[in-house]
C-alpha cells in the first residue's frame, strides 16, 4: 500500500463525462489499497475565459480580484469530481486552497507556495479512507486572507507541493499526452517519448517553453526528490494494472538514469520579443543604465547581444523580454532615453526562441556549432544566441520555428525510427 497524488489537467476534466473517467482512474488506485489525494485543473479553456472576462471588465484590474475570478474554475471541477467519486462508491471530499490551507506569498497571479498543512488530509486517509479532491492552481495568503493563484499551469505545482506535504510515494501527472517527449509531439510527429528524464533537463525543457509541466513543479520535485510521473488520462482506466508500469515518463534524479544522450530534447517559445537599442555611446555604465531600469520594473531580460553599430563608432545592444512585458520594456527604455543616450529603438515581436537541452552537453564540445551549421543550410537566420552549461538557445524569425525544431531534432538523432 502506498500514498499517491494524482493530478488531472484541463483536457482530462473537460466535461462531466471526462470527470467520470477521472473518477474511474482514481477508483482503480483506491481499490489497489492506496491513499489518494487528487489535484484538478479547471475544465480546458475555462481559465482562458476567466482571464478574458477580467480583462474585459477592466484592463487595469486589481490583482486580488483577478485571482478571485480565475481561481473559480478549479472550485467547480473539484466539487464535480468529489460528486462523481461518491456516485461510484468512493468516499471523497473536495478542498479549496484556503480550506487545507495552502499558504502562499501575496504575489497575486504568480504566488509561491510557502507552506501546506496536510495533517487533516492524512488523518482522513487513516480514519475514513477518504479521497481528498483538491482544487489546483490556488492558495491563500495568510496576511491578507485573500485567494491567490500560482501562475498559468500552476496545478502541476499544487500537485507536487501536496505530494511533498503528505509524504506521497509518487506524484502522477495525468495529461493529454502519454509522457514527456523529445519535443512537443504535436509539432514534431517523430518526437520520441522518454522513459526517464532528469529533473535538471526537465527544468530546462519547461523553462524554455515545453508547457507539459509548470517550471515550479519541477523545481519542487527536485528539492523534495519527489518522483513525478507524467502519463495519459486517455487510457481506459480499467485496462491499467495499478501494480504494473504504464506508458509514461518518470522525472527523477540524474543518478537513476542509466543511458544518457548528449541532447535530451528541444523546446521552443513564441512568447518572446526582441528589442534593439541602436547607436549607444560605447562607455562604461551603459549596460547598467539599460538593464537597471528594466530590473526595477521587474522585467526579465533573457538573451543579450552587444555589437558595433553601422557607423562603426557606437554600439548596439539587443535583448529579449517575454512578449507580455514588451510594451512595458519599450516604455521603460524610452523613459530613460536621455540617461542612456541612444539614437534609435528597433523591435520585433514575430520572433521565437528554440532551445536545445541536454545535461550531456557538459562533457561534449561543439554541440551548438553543429546546430548553427544545420540552420544556416536551411537559410534560417539567427538573431541572437545564449548558452549555459546544459542548453543553448537561438532566436529566429517565428515563421521558421517548426522547420528549425524539426531540423535540430533530426540533427541530434532524436527522431523516432
Ligand atoms: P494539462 O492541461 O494536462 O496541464 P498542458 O496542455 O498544460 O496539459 O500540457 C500538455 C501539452 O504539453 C501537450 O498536449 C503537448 O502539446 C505539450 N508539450 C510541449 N512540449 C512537450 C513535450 N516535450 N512532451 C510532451 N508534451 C509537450
Ligand atoms: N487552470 C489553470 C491554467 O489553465 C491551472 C492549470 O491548469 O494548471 O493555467
Ligand atoms: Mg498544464
Amino acid at each position: 500500500m502506498g500514498r499517491l497524488v494524482m493530478k488531472f489537467g484541463g483536457t482530462s476534466v473537460a466535461n462531466v463525462d471526462r470527470i467520470r473517467n477521472v473518477a474511474r482512474h482514481v477508483k482503480r488506485e483506491v481499490d489497489a489499497g492506496h491513499d489518494v489525494a487528487v489535484v484538478v485543473s479547471a475544465m480546458s479553456g475555462k481559465t482562458n475565459e476567466l482571464v478574458e472576462w477580467s480583462r474585459d471588465a477592466s484592463p487595469m484590474h486589481d490583482a486580488r480580484e483577478y485571482d478571485a475570478v480565475v481561481a473559480s474554475g478549479e472550485q467547480v471541477t473539484s466539487g464535480l469530481l468529489a460528486i462523481a467519486l461518491q456516485a461510484i462508491g468512493i468516499q471523497a471530499r473536495s478542498w479549496q486552497g484556503w480550506q487545507i490551507p495552502i499558504r502562499t506569498s501575496d504575489a497575486h497571479a504568480s504566488a509561491r507556495i510557502l507552506e501546506i498543512d496536510g495533517s487533516e488530509i492524512v488523518k482522513r486517509f487513516k480514519d475514513r479512507k477518504e479521497v481528498a479532491v483538491i482544487a489546483g492552481f490556488q492558495g491563500i495568503n495568510p496576511q491578507t486572507n485573500r485567494i491567490t493563484t500560482l501562475g498559468r499551469g500552476g496545478s502541476d505545482t499544487s500537485a507536487v507541493a501536496i505530494a511533498a506535504a503528505i509524504h506521497a510515494d509518487r506524484c502522477d501527472i495525468y495529461t493529454d499526452v502519454d509522457g514527456v517527449y523529445t519535443t512537443d509531439p504535436r509539432v514534431v510527429p517523430k518526437a520520441r517519448r522518454l522513459d526517464k528524464i532528469a529533473f535538471e533537463d526537465m527544468l530546462e525543457l519547461a523553462s524554455q517553453g515545453a508547457k507539459v509541466l509548470q517550471v515550479r513543479s519541477v523545481e519542487l520535485g527536485m528539492v523534495h526528490n519527489m518522483p513525478v510521473f507524467v502519463r495519459s488520462s486517455f487510457d481506459k482506466p480499467e485496462d491499467i494494472d495499478p501494480h504494473g508500469t504504464p506508458p509514461g515518463t518518470l522525472i527523477c534524479s540524474e543518478e537513476e538514469i542509466m543511458e544518457s544522450h548528449v541532447v535530451t530534447g528541444i523546446a521552443f517559445s513564441k512568447d518572446e520579443a526582441q528589442i534593439s537599442v541602436r547607436q549607444i555611446e560605447d562607455k562604461p555604465g551603459v549596460a547598467a543604465s539599460i538593464f537597471g531600469p528594466l530590473a526595477e520594473a521587474n522585467i526579465n531580460v533573457d538573451m543579450i547581444v552587444q555589437n558595433v553599430s553601422e557607423d562603426g563608432k557606437t554600439t548596439d545592444l539587443t535583448f529579449t523580454v517575454p512578449a507580455s512585458d514588451y510594451n512595458r520594456a519599450r516604455d521603460t527604455i524610452t523613459a530613460s532615453k536621455s540617461r542612456i543616450g541612444y539614437a534609435r529603438l528597433d523591435s520585433a515581436t514575430d520572433v521565437a526562441k528554440v532551445s536545445v537541452i541536454g545535461s550531456g552537453m557538459r562533457s561534449h564540445a561543439g554541440v551548438a556549432a553543429q546546430a548553427f551549421k544545420a540552420l544556416a543550410a536551411r537559410n534560417i537566420n539567427i538573431r541572437a544566441i545564449t548558452t549555459s552549461e546544459i542548453k543553448f538557445s537561438v532566436l529566429i524569425d517565428a515563421a521558421y520555428t517548426e522547420l528549425a525544431v524539426r531540423t535540430l531534432h533530426t540533427l541530434y538523432g532524436l527522431d523516432q525510427v
